[in-house]
């Protein structure tokens, strides 16, 4: 069995110095000073495996349990967001899936957020409903008393994003967590939008906190995976039952480079966080530009709650809006765009815009302004931001001109 060297005491280490040392290890088998990528399998087995717990181990044994670097990478998200474990997954749906078969029966109730990642939504809204007989009530989540109000006493979980993707829209998670905790159920936050160190939601009282780390984590659009922390007997249940035996495993390649790129996570975020608010009142300002959804914004609705929630640490890099026009002028808006990518994903080391139009069951629970005009999600890359404006800018001028 592969033994791990001790670890750095992480417990003292500030934000950065976790990013740099959190799950590295000086290599036992080779001596190098980093977790090197590890494509097997399976390891060693010790000389009577007949005790082995094959769903909860924590040593690698076969690459479905857990290998060395699926080990490392859960031992720097734990430390980044101030968990006691993480699991890590073959992406964010994998993720977010792997809470809710864990911690859903049939005969269930889930409360979720009305705007959510798409695959939380279908999956509460069709499939987990049809499949498993699980029952879900969406709620506006930034109103604390909706949650309340669609507890019921077979509700076990309730389900939010601190940031809503697309919309913006912000959920009080201290206020959130007393009322699930109040009606025995858990709280997991999809923290995608908001990752460590900007906000930690295990903190303000959440059960666990899902991520894509296809997104801000990796940082550098390479590679797909997901990842949930939290107590480590929850942890350990999502292992036992998501892990191996739905068996959306992470792989040592995708885990060892999403290690590597989340060793800059601080320094990106803190360049995010100061971008997004310029760019965001670029865009306010501009009267081609209809509507601007960004909690750095006076104008947002919960902007009073997110200066609190986030401790003045900033306000994400996620945004929505829409040039005034239709679906056409939408679309030769992003086409006039030369520094600004057009695709999804979001959290990458380059700026990244998609259109969204106003179809879809979702859209019926966003805003008046992205019903009728559809919206462009934004993610603020790590370009300057003035190269961004100037972008934005001379696009504007094209489409209008
Ligand atoms: C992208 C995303 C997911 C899904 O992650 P994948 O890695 O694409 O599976 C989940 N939640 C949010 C908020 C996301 O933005």
């Amino acid at each position: 069995m592969a033994v791990r060297p001790d670890k750095h005491d992480l417990s003292s280490l500030g934000d950065h110095s976790l990013a740099v040392h959190g799950g590295n290890a000086i290599d036992a088998g080779s001596g190098a000073i980093r977790t090197p990528l590890i494509m097997a399998n399976s390891y060693a087995l010790p000389e009577d495996p007949s005790q082995i717990s094959w769903s909860t181990t924590d040593s690698a044994l076969y690459t479905r349990n857990s290998g060395a670097n699926q080990l490392a990478l859960q031992d720097k998200l734990a430390a980044l967001e101030g968990g006691e474990a993480a699991v890590a997954l073959a992406s964010g749906v994998a993720a977010l899936h792997g809470v809710f078969f864990t911690f859903l029966s049939t005969g269930d109730h889930a409360v979720i957020a009305d705007v959510t990642y798409e695959a939380s939504w279908r999956l509460f809204a069709e499939l987990l409903p049809q499949k498993y007989g699980i029952e879900a009530t969406f709620v506006d989540a930034s109103d604390p008393e909706a949650v309340r109000a669609a507890i019921r006493p077979n509700t076990k979980l309730v389900h939010i994003e601190a940031i809503g993707n697309p919309t913006t829209k912000v959920t009080d998670v201290v206020a959130v967590a007393e009322i699930a905790h109040a009606g025995g159920a858990l709280l997991s936050v999809d923290s995608t939008f908001t990752p460590p160190p900007f906000y930690r939601p295990l903190r303000d009282g959440a059960d666990l906190v899902v991520h894509s780390l296809t997104k801000y984590i990796n940082g550098h659009g390479d590679a797909m995976g997901g990842a949930v922390i939290g107590s480590r007997e929850l942890i350990d249940r999502i292992k036992a039952d998501a892990m191996v035996d739905v068996g959306g495993v992470i792989s040592p390649f995708n885990a060892w480079i999403i290690n590597r790129g989340s060793i800059t996570l601080p320094l990106r975020m803190a360049h995010h966080l100061a971008s997004a608010p310029k760019v965001a009142a670029f865009l306010e300002q501009d009267p081609r530009v209809a509507f601007v959804a960004y909690p750095g914004l006076e104008s947002h609705p919960q902007h009073d709650l997110a200066v609190r929630q986030f401790g003045g640490r900033g306000f994400g890099a996620m945004m929505a809006f829409a040039v005034d026009g239709d679906p056409d002028t939408q679309n030769r808006f992003v086409a006039n765009l030369k520094v600004i990518t057009s695709a999804v994903s979001l959290g990458h080391d380059e700026s990244l815009i998609v259109h969204v139009g106003t179809d879809g069951p979702r859209v019926r629970y966003y805003p008046e302004q992205f019903r009728r005009l559809g919206h462009l999600r934004f993610s603020i890359g790590l370009e300057d931001p003035d190269d961004l404006i100037a972008d934005l800018s001379a696009a504007l001028d094209a489409t209008f001109a």
